[in-house]
């Protein structure tokens, strides 16, 4: 059998402490995780978790420069713990999830928040605002067992070396734990999954030139420039 065309490379992501690398099947998010980011962006708190994705080759390695991209005057960031998946599963009982997580890493869901704005108005998809192309830098991943806590931690980005974005993993409306369980109802999981596990409060807009920094305490840092 041969291919009508050249096969698309593998996308993958870097893995911490070794030149070994992560292949990267699909990227799904959660849309609203942190109550303060729900409020700012004046919605309901209590609904149940949702989820939008990426395409697998968004995903860029850290530290990178990325270019300001087409179609957008508000391109946001949010910083946000990635959660890589190791082994595949349906239906995954809550307790059963970290069986199912290779590594952890963190990430910026760059978002084009001007066409998301229309979108949300006209009912229209967020693939545009959210899929864009290199839209997913992300961090080194680290072994789950290297990891001291899904549970807690700080995560905080700031911009140009002023702090935007600081908050707590532990503030997650939906654990990790919970909410990759409610992913595993709506797909099948597959190893080489990517979840970003949405942002906290303090997403705002970056322009050329500007130099972003982030991370999770006990995971790992990320800088992002924008050409
Ligand atoms: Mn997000």
């Amino acid at each position: 059998m041969t291919y009508v065309i050249t096969p698309p490379a593998q996308a993958s992501l870097a893995v911490a402490n070794t030149t070994d690398r992560f292949p990267v099947r699909r990227i799904f998010c959660v849309g609203q995780n942190y109550r303060d980011h729900i409020i700012e962006m004046g919605n309901d708190i209590r609904e149940a978790p949702f989820f939008f994705t990426k395409p697998a080759d968004a995903v860029v390695d850290s530290p990178c420069t990325l270019p300001y991209p087409t179609l957008t005057k508000n391109l946001h960031h949010e910083i946000e713990l990635v959660i890589a998946i190791g082994k595949g599963g349906s239906d995954i009982a809550p307790d059963d999830v970290l069986d199912h997580i290779w590594g952890v890493g963190v990430g910026i869901d760059m978002t084009r928040r001007d066409i998301q704005k229309t979108a949300k108005g006209k009912g229209r998809p967020w693939d545009m605002a959210k899929g864009f192309d290199q839209s997913a830098p992300i961090s080194a991943l680290v072994p789950l067992a290297d990891v001291p806590s899904l549970t807690s931690g700080r995560i905080w980005l700031s911009v140009n070396g002023e702090v935007r974005q600081d908050g707590d993993i532990g503030d997650m409306i939906w654990s990790v734990t919970e909410h990759i369980a409610i992913l595993s109802q709506a797909v099948r999981l597959e190893a080489g999954d990517i979840i970003m596990t949405g942002t906290p409060a303090g997403v705002g807009t970056v322009i050329s030139g500007d130099v972003m920094t982030g991370g999770t305490d006990g995971i790992g840092t990320i800088e992002v420039r924008i050409r």
